[in-house]
């Protein structure tokens, strides 16, 4: 089916072309209609399916056909500024042939700009949901024009705590409106959500969960905790990857490895909640250009993101809710595409493999871990107070070979962390695939 068919005006029509995209995506297909028609939506998809234009199309066309004032007459509500700005951007370009203003809100930049923003008028808000009631408790948005709600990765906003804040927006906005509903998983949680907030939806659950992760190479390396950055820095080097994305289950761990990765020469910024929103802005924009090769994120930063064409995810740790595995994999093989899913699976992470098979109802194939060099770096001495001795073999996973890395050829100073874009390394090509040859970097000892 054409986008024509979907009963687009033409000034949307024109901008969807210009993005280049030729037929809609299955939510599109099914959404748009549905919400153009006026109906509330339950759609069941996970970024990656084409979501945003399924509900920002017919949103903006609604808008469109219906007189302007200052208030915002559509608010979504998303659970993350990345993702915020990213709907916004994408709103932005989808509507460039009307005269809908679409502004984006959210925390951690400063308030006062917004709130002058606002004033002069905004048709689609974009907002993460502590932001706007902000904003509305100083009386700088009023709600009560809303006519259309989204409620963007529902099962995240849940997830990240946000159900009070939810519940306090749905308060400010007029009973009379229609609602979309997003959501990649559906839990009971959800389930309630979802009756008390739509009223006779139409629902679209186009990509059973799973789907997306159907279409990734996943792959799983058992290593101990204290080698995976090594075999880390082997993979990117080895495979001449140019692009990874790497999740990381902490904030501090995210920090560390990137420190780590950079040491190695690997080009590495970390995005996660303590960074600068332009911190975290810059990351990106340096990641998708290829400035930088390894951007490694927390859960929660990483959400969302688009990336064209991302062809590297490495689950660094394995994360606790195995929903969010599949979350995480599907960065990779957007919009149809494939790409490769890699988990480090240390000792203490089986239980948590195991429980993402169930949900996955397919296995993650344990490949044998290839042979990697363990950098200086890591040697008791003269490197960082609590660095792990190199080992040389692990009786526990007998597929670990592993050979130390040569000694001083090569050895130089990682540049240490100057400033909140976390550390950056020049990408270093290792003289020849013999392992060891290109190990030998350490840590500065004046790195903080
Ligand atoms: P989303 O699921 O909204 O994050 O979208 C994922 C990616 O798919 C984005 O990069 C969109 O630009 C792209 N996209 C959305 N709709 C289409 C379409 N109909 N054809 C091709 N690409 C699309």
């Amino acid at each position: 089916m054409p986008f024509t068919e979907l009963g687009l005006v033409p000034e949307l029509a024109r901008a969807v072309a210009e993005q280049g995209y030729e037929t809609p995506t299955p939510i599109q297909m099914r959404a748009i209609p549905a919400v153009i028609a006026g109906r509330d939506v339950l759609a069941g998809a996970q970024t990656g399916t084409g979501k945003t234009a399924a509900f920002v199309l017919p949103v903006l066309q609604a808008l469109a056909q219906a007189p302007a004032g200052r208030a915002p007459r559509a608010l979504v509500l998303t659970p993350t500024r990345e993702l915020a700005a990213q709907v916004a951007e994408s709103a932005r370009q989808y509507g460039r042939h009307t005269k809908t203003r679409v502004f984006v809100v959210f925390g951690g930049v400063s308030i006062n700009p917004q709130i002058d923003s606002l004033r002069d008028g905004c048709d689609l808000l974009v907002a993460t949901p502590g932001r706007l009631l902000d904003l509305a408790g100083q009386r700088a948005v009023d709600l009560r024009e809303v006519r259309h709600f989204v409620l963007d990765e529902a099962d995240r906003m849940l997830d990240m705590g946000f159900m009070p804040a939810i519940r306090q927006v749905l308060k400010l906005l007029p009973q009379r409106r229609q609602n979309l509903m997003f959501s990649a998983t559906y839990s009971d949680d959800i389930r309630d959500l979802a009756t008390r907030l739509l009223r006779d939806p139409v629902t679209v659950e186009v990509a059973p969960r799973n789907a997306t992760a159907d279409r990734v190479d996943q792959r799983a390396y058992r290593v101990p905790k204290e080698h995976k950055r090594h075999l880390l820095a082997h993979l990117v080097r080895a495979g001449d990857w140019h692009q990874v994305l790497v999740f990381t289950r902490t904030k501090h761990g995210a920090n560390r490895l990137a420190q780590q990765l950079a040491a190695a020469g690997i080009a590495t910024a970390a995005i996660h909640g303590n960074k600068s929103q332009n911190a975290r802005v810059r990351a990106l924009a340096e990641f998708k250009t290829g400035k930088i090769t390894a951007l490694v994120a927390t859960e929660v930063a990483a959400r969302g993101l688009d990336i064209k064409e991302l062809p590297f995810v490495v689950n660094y740790e394995l994360p606790n809710v195995p929903e969010d595995y599949v979350h995480r994999i599907g960065r990779t093989a957007r919009a149809g595409g494939t790409g490769c899913a890699i988990s480090l699976v240390a000792p203490d992470e089986a239980g948590l493999l195991k429980d993402i098979e169930r949900v996955l109802r397919r296995s993650v194939p344990v490949a044998a871990t290839p042979e990697f060099a363990i950098t200086a770096e890591q040697r008791p001495s003269p490197g960082p107070p609590h660095a792990a001795p190199a080992r040389i073999s692990h009786p526990k996973h007998p597929a670990t070979r592993l050979k130390t890395a040569g000694s001083d050829s090569g050895r130089r100073e990682a540049s240490g962390p100057g400033n909140d874009r976390g550390p950056r390394g020049g990408r270093q090509r290792p003289s020849g695939r013999s392992f060891g040859s290109h190990g030998g970097r350490r840590f500065s000892s004046s790195r903080s």
